[in-house]
Formats: structure tokens, sequence, C-alpha cells
């Protein structure tokens, strides 16, 4: 979308031209912080990891046994145990004719040069019987089969898994360069929203968008600054948009940015920033406005709680990501089989809540019976999105595309 003309308002954005107008404009947060290994869950590589050291550090054994020379055991299969090399422990030389007593992580000695389980040999005080074909490299791990000195272990916009801590951990490094947390200040608009706890009177609902985006933005790992709930007031609405510029990198809100008389997300951006108001075709989904308010970007996403949830996986999720400093943001699309009909074509794209199980060796995708965008309920039953393209029916068996809660809400 390099077009230099393009813009987004000027008719319904389809979600991938949504998308693409996002990343393009994420700017990665330039602070690093130097951080302790184990707080590195999460945080995203500002440098890539390297290693000195070979792991392993040296040729040691898989198994538990005797290390051997293996020329040895094919002549004659009758060894003298000479030593015993617990893990931890550096052995003698092995001469010929020797075995040495061995347990798993222990070095290999100098001289031998195969590994016999401990199952497949029989010992009568010093004398071992081998009963097994025995050849050169036989349970032994090499000196730097994971990993060689040198070698880069991870590049920098990794976000941090335990297995990634892990491997750094592996190389003997105890504190890594990560990017500083993306600081996301939000609040929720509108005039019936009350708290829970709270007394609720007619014409009031529970505000819930506020904790879905909480929760949302905790499964990212950002530094929150919750505003809480804002009338429906222009001077209200900018008012907290000056508040939220103060310190976020990123402002967002829900509700509020349809085109109606009490939608006051757009009046108050215009007057201190700019916003763009999308009508994305997907379904749920529409509006969504993207904006800048000095140096804070701006997301909107609409006021429907489905709606919101499911924009912010779509679109704030990805841009976040790039926020962080990650490379890959998309989540991963997987065919899946439907086991429901989609009779009828949409001109959007619809993301709809779906159970995902195992049937007759097939991953079968079953559909919430309610898919309207208040009905929370649905992505709670949900496992993820069923993606169904513009202008698409779907049959029973079709392959459809799946979107996972495992990995959304991670
Ligand atoms: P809006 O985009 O402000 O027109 O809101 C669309 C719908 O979402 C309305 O039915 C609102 O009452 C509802 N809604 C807006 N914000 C919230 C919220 N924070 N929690 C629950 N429902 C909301
Ligand atoms: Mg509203």
């Amino acid at each position: 979308m390099s077009d230099p003309c393009f813009n987004p308002t000027d008719r319904m954005l389809t979600a991938d031209e949504a998308i693409n107008f996002l990343l393009e404009r994420a700017r990665p947060v330039s602070d690093m912080e130097q951080i302790d290994l184990f707080a590195a869950r999460g945080r995203v590589l500002a440098e890539a990891v390297l290693s000195t050291i070979d792991v392993p550090p040296a040729d040691n054994t898989a198994m538990d046994g005797y290390a051997v020379r293996a020329n040895d055991v094919a002549n004659d299969g009758i060894l003298t145990v000479t030593q015993r090399i617990p893990a931890g422990v550096v052995g003698k030389p092995l001469n010929a004719g020797e075995a040495a007593r061995i347990f798993t992580g222990a070095p290999i000695p100098e001289g031998a040069d195969a590994v016999v389980m401990q199952e497949q040999c029989s010992q009568d005080r010093d004398k071992l019987t081998v009963n097994t074909k025995v050849c050169v490299g036989d349970h032994i791990r090499r000196r730097g089969e994971d990993i060689q000195a040198g070698a880069e272990i991870l590049p920098a916009g990794t976000r941090l898994r335990p297995q990634d801590m892990g491997l750094i951990a592996s190389v003997g490094i105890p504190a890594i360069k990560v990017w500083r947390r993306p600081r996301v200040a939000i609040f929720s608009t509108g005039d019936e929203l009350v708290a829970p706890g709270e007394q609720i009177g007619p014409g009031q609902i529970y505000n819930s968008n506020r904790f879905i985006l909480n929760g949302l933005l905790q499964t990212l790992d950002c530094e929150i600054i919750d505003l809480g709930s804002v009338p429906d007031s222009l001077e209200a609405t900018v008012q907290a948009l000056q508040a939220a510029t103060r310190d976020a990198d990123l402002i967002m809100t829900t509700g509020g940015v349809s085109v109606g008389e009490e939608d006051y997300v757009k009046a108050a951006l215009d007057q201190l920033g700019s916003v763009d108001m999308w009508r994305v075709a997907m379904k749920p989904g529409k509006p969504v406005a993207f904006g800048q308010l000095g140096e804070s970007a701006f997301i909107g996403l609409p006021g429907n709680p489905v709606s919101a949830f499911a924009t912010f996986c779509l679109f704030a999720r990805p841009f976040i990501l790039r926020m962080m400093g990650v490379q890959e943001v998309m989540p991963r699309r997987l065919p899946v089989t439907a086991d429901f009909d989609w009779p009828k074509e949409g001109p959007r794209r619809e993301f709809v809540r779906a159970q995902l199980r195992a049937e007759d060796g097939l991953m079968k995708a079953t559909l919430y019976p309610a898919q309207g965008s208040g009905v929370l309920t649905s992505t709670v039953w949900a496992d993820g999105f069923v993606e169904i393209p513009e202008h698409t029916t779907v049959k029973q068996g079709d392959s459809v595309t799946w979107l996972d809660f495992l990995e959304l809400l991670s």
C-alpha cells in the first residue's frame, strides 16, 4: 500500500487494507533496558543473543551405562571397569580393554568413543560383558551439537517464551537487552456505562470493555494507564485524551467512533490531533479509528464488546506487537473443517466465534448459535475465530480458516 494518494476514509476498507495501513504506521518504542533473565518472559529482545560457548561444552553421554572403545567390544566383549564418572566429574583417559561406569550428562573420557546402555551389559565386580553390537559414537551427545560458539541463538525482535529463556541461560547469559514495554492508555466512552459493583439504573449497562481491554493488554505485557469510563461529551473526551497522551505510546478507546451525534471521539481528535475513521469491511468490527495525538498513536475500537474484542485481536494486537519490536506479528491461520453451513454470503469478512474439536481424524469447527456483536458469551464459549472471506458461502465439510484464541490471547 505505497500509493501516496491512498485515503483510507474514502470508502469501505477491506480487513487486509486496514491491517496493512496500520502496520505501516506502527513505530517500535525506541528505548531499551537491561533486565534480569528471570523477568524476560513476554519481553522483546532489542539485540540478537550470541553464544560465546559450545553447547554442550564437551562430548557427553546421553545414557547411564559404560563408556568404551567400540573396537574393544568388537574384538572380545569383556572389559575391565576402571573408573566411575558421574555428571559433573571429568574422568581419566580410557585405555584399551577398559570401560568407565558413566552417568547421563557426564563427559566422555579421553580414549572412549561410544557408550553402551547399562541394560545391554552385565557387570560382575570389575568385569563387564557387553551384550550388544557397539558403533563409534553410540549414545554420545557431541560438543556443540545444540549450539556452536559464535552462533546467533535468538534474533532481535524475539518475544521471549520460557524455552527462549532456557536457551539464553544455556549459554550462560544472566541479563538481556529488551525494548521498553509500550505504555497504553485506555478509556471507555459511554454515558450508559456503570462499573461492576455499582448499582445499575434504568438504561445503564455494566462496562465490560474496560475489563476486556485490560486483560488483552496484560496478555501483551503492556503498561496500562486505565482512565476508566468517560461521558459522551466533547469536553470530557478532549480532557481524557489530553490526560492519556501525557505518558502513552498508544491510546485506545472503545465506543463513540461511529458517526452518531453522541460519538465524540472523532471530534475530539480532530481538535487535538488527527484521526481517520474507517469503515472496515469486517464483522464484527466496523467502525475502527486510527489517529495520532502528539507522540501517541490512537486506535479507537467499536463499542460493542464482541467487536471491541475482535478488532483488538485482529488489528490492535499486531500493531502493538510491532510497537513492541516484534517482527512476526500476524496470527497464524490454519485450515480446519467446517462442521456448519454458511449459506448466505456477505460483503464483509466475518470472524465467527467457534469451537474446535477433533473428530474422525479432522479438526472440526462448530459455530456458536448467536453471533451478534453484543453477545459476549460467544467469545467465552469459543476457542477461536473462523474467518469467512467476503462473498463466500461455506458447506459442512469445506476447509475454512482458523484463528486460535491461544495465540490471539498470548
Ligand atoms: P458505541 O460504539 O458507543 O455506539 O457503542 C455501541 C454499543 O456498544 C452500544 O450498545 C453500547 O452501549 C455498547 N458499549 C459501548 N461501550 C461499552 C462498554 N465499555 N461495555 C459494554 N458495552 C459497551
Ligand atoms: Mg457510545
